[in-house]
């Protein structure tokens, strides 16, 4: 089938990468033709022609998004001609933090206390419901922690609302959790579900850095009840294609962050370390084939995020266990340039690479 990508990123770029074996093909549609999906497929750059989403929505079979933040308006408009997945409810639910949490709430999925903001007022209002420390954050658009802001005063009511420019925003109570994890799952459009273990995810300054795929020490019931959200989720939804949960694990139990309605980059490590990746998962669901099996194949696997700069990227290739994914990128800054997947039978296995990559983390 042909695919049409909204967004040509690592993303897009990746999808490609494990669609081109099961003999589909891909068009993108993206900023410019300097973005890295853009020589994986037809290109349709909107800085060319503002009428490419057109031309994409012709050329595809099936068109898919790289990013919640795609506007609803287009997927609207689209959706008259072409199938889209993940379809107009994810999208809609997702992209907005205040929507995705009343869901949460009406499917008895525990996340944080929270209340929606549009002026100083309410936020004075909302701190004094939920108190401090709690974390104010824009109602849509967030990605790699911008846009947030953790108050731990009420001293900070006024700057706090001030570096929201006014947006409509979130406050939320601020959890104390162990670690963070996340869940990936697929569904197909026959109703096939499928999920991977739950991994466990390292941030810095807000981006992520360090996956471990599984995370260790899970009780069973703690997959368990992950799987349960998730399902609820992707059936409330009608969802088609790779959804992401995002997970705070407590000294109570598993409270949700949020979701993504894709790929998502603490999935990266499933490229190499599963029978089935993210990737073509995702590729198999929105063109109506048979789900690959999740099950990862090595006892151990990682993701170490390359950030800012590419760095010495011959120590991985050195390395028997190491697989480096770029994603043909200038370096910036806070920019996510590519990512290294280690595979390892035991965990002093693992502890060892991820220390020989020390140069890629913080
Ligand atoms: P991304 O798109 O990269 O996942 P984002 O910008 O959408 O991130 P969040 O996932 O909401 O933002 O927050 C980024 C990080 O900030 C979380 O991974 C977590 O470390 C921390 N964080 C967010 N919300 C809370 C909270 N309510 N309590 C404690 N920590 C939080
Ligand atoms: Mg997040």
């Amino acid at each position: 089938m042909k695919i049409g990508v909204l967004g040509a990123g690592q993303l897009g770029r990746m999808l490609a990468i494990s669609g081109y074996p099961l003999n589909h093909q891909f068009g993108f549609s993206g900023n410019s033709i300097d973005e890295p999906s853009a020589l994986l497929g037809h290109m349709f750059a909107l800085e060319d022609n503002k009428d490419n989403i057109e031309s994409l929505v012709a050329f595809a079979d099936v068109i898919t998004y790289e990013s919640e933040n795609t506007d609803i308006a287009i997927i609207k408009e689209i959706s008259k001609n072409v199938v889209v997945y993940p379809g107009e409810k994810s999208l809609f639910t997702t992209q907005h933090r205040g929507r995705e949490k009343a869901l949460f709430d009406q499917l008895n999925i525990p996340c944080a206390p929270y209340q929606m903001v549009n002026s100083e007022a309410d936020l004075k209002a909302a701190v004094e419901k939920i108190s401090l420390p709690a974390i104010l954050k824009t109602a849509t658009d967030g990605y790699d922690g911008k846009g947030q802001f953790l108050m731990r005063d009420e001293s900070q009511i006024t700057e706090a609302w001030q570096s929201m420019n006014g947006v409509e925003s979130i406050l939320e109570g601020f959890v104390n959790f162990k670690r963070e994890l996340s869940l990936i799952a697929v569904r197909g459009i026959d109703n096939d579900h499928r999920y991977y273990p739950l991994v466990e995810n390292t941030h810095h300054n807000g981006i992520l850095r360090l996956t471990i795929a599984p995370a260790q020490d899970i009780d069973p019931v703690v997959q368990t009840t992950a799987e349960h959200y998730m399902q609820t989720l992707l059936d409330e939804m009608g969802h088609v294609g790779v959804l992401t949960i995002e997970l705070f694990e407590t000294e109570d139990g598993l409270v949700v962050n949020e979701m993504a309605p894709r790929v998502h980059n603490s999935g990266h490590w499933s490229i190499e370390g599963a029978n089935t990746s993210q990737f073509e998962n995702h590729v198999r669901a929105i063109t109506g084939m048979s789900l690959g099996d999740t099950t990862p194949v090595h006892n151990f696997s990682a993701m170490v995020n390359i950030i800012g700069k590419t760095g010495p990227t011959n120590i991985v290739l050195k390395m028997p266990n190491a697989h480096l994914h770029l994603y043909d990128k200038t370096e910036r800054a806070d920019r996510k340039l590519g990512h290294i997947n280690i595979m390892a039978s035991t965990q002093t296995e693992l502890d060892e690479s991820i220390e020989k990559l020390k140069d890629f983390l913080p």
